[in-house]
């Protein structure tokens, strides 16, 4: 064979190769709004990842702090930053995060969605579990970023479903973002910052279950025993995981990081599943 025909097959086959390859995919535990505008351990790292990771197209951040009656998708061209919190410092309600939407391709995500009817939405933006990571990760606001909501009438299996629908668009270097926190009890929150036993416990069941790719029990999170009734007293926080793991290849690799248990009771155990 001669030397060119042996490169164009190589070509080939790295081409097959990046068609397979998937984007990373994220969860990540956002804890307090602070982290938006302090240099802390967690916001430092969301701020290294911007760095590392490949920059995608464009984002789809499924936040905590959306939920809905019916699955929703922003479709504005220009996203309003909301500022969904109270009781903080003026210099946070002074942020603004001025990444445009995409209403192309928030259209396209609301077609690869089958298993329930995605409506488009005007009216939300991005919330605080979306932009207080962004602007650390993402400083220019240089990447169009949509959102989809949480519909709170759904059971974890069904979250997890439309995970598995969203894995499509990995195929196109399109960063998914699920941003909660797998421990979040905040009528439990303490200032001297110790972790409680039920909070530990749980954080260190949920990363082997993670490691283990034992989707069906995070699912079945309930049937986990007390502390996950303490560690999830609502869901909305929990389930964007379910989101990102329904969105796992068998190729995927998890990687683990900030993780820690803040205030307590907050764990901000994060992953990445990349291949
Ligand atoms: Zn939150």
């Amino acid at each position: 064979m001669s030397a060119s025909n042996l490169s164009v097959l190589n070509a080939l086959a790295d081409n097959t190769h990046k068609q397979d390859k998937l984007f990373p995919a994220i969860f990540v535990g956002h804890g307090s709004p602070m982290n938006a505008i302090e240099d802390i351990e967690f916001s430092l790292k969301w701020k290294e990842l911007g760095r590392s990771l490949p920059k995608p197209e464009a984002i789809i951040c499924i936040s905590a702090h959306w939920e809905t009656q019916g699955t929703k998708v922003t479709t504005m061209p220009r996203p309003k930053t909301i500022h969904d919190f109270y009781g903080f410092p003026q210099k946070l309600f002074d942020m603004q995060y001025p990444a445009e939407g995409n209403p192309v391709f928030a259209e396209q995500t609301i077609k690869t969605i089958k298993s329930t009817i995605a409506t488009p939405d005007l009216e939300w933006g991005l919330d605080h579990g979306t932009w207080s990571v962004l602007c650390r990760m993402y400083p220019k606001a240089d990447i169009p970023v949509i959102q989809l909501s949480l519909d709170s009438k759904k059971s974890p299996a069904q979250h997890y479903e439309i995970g598995k629908e969203l894995k499509e668009l990995r195929k196109r270097h399109i960063m998914i973002i699920g941003s909660g926190n797998i421990v979040h009890n905040l009528r439990m929150l303490n200032m001297q910052d110790k972790a409680y036993d039920w909070a530990t416990e749980f954080d260190a069941i949920s990363a082997k279950l993670i490691s283990e790719k034992n989707h069906n029990k995070l699912i079945d999170y309930n049937s986990i025993g007390i502390s996950a009734k303490q560690a999830i007293p609502t869901n909305e926080h929990y389930l964007p995981l379910l989101y990102i793991l329904g969105m796992q290849d068998n190729k995927d690799n998890i990687s683990f990081f900030n993780e820690k248990i803040s205030m307590g009771s907050i764990s901000m155990r994060s992953l990445i599943i990349s291949n």
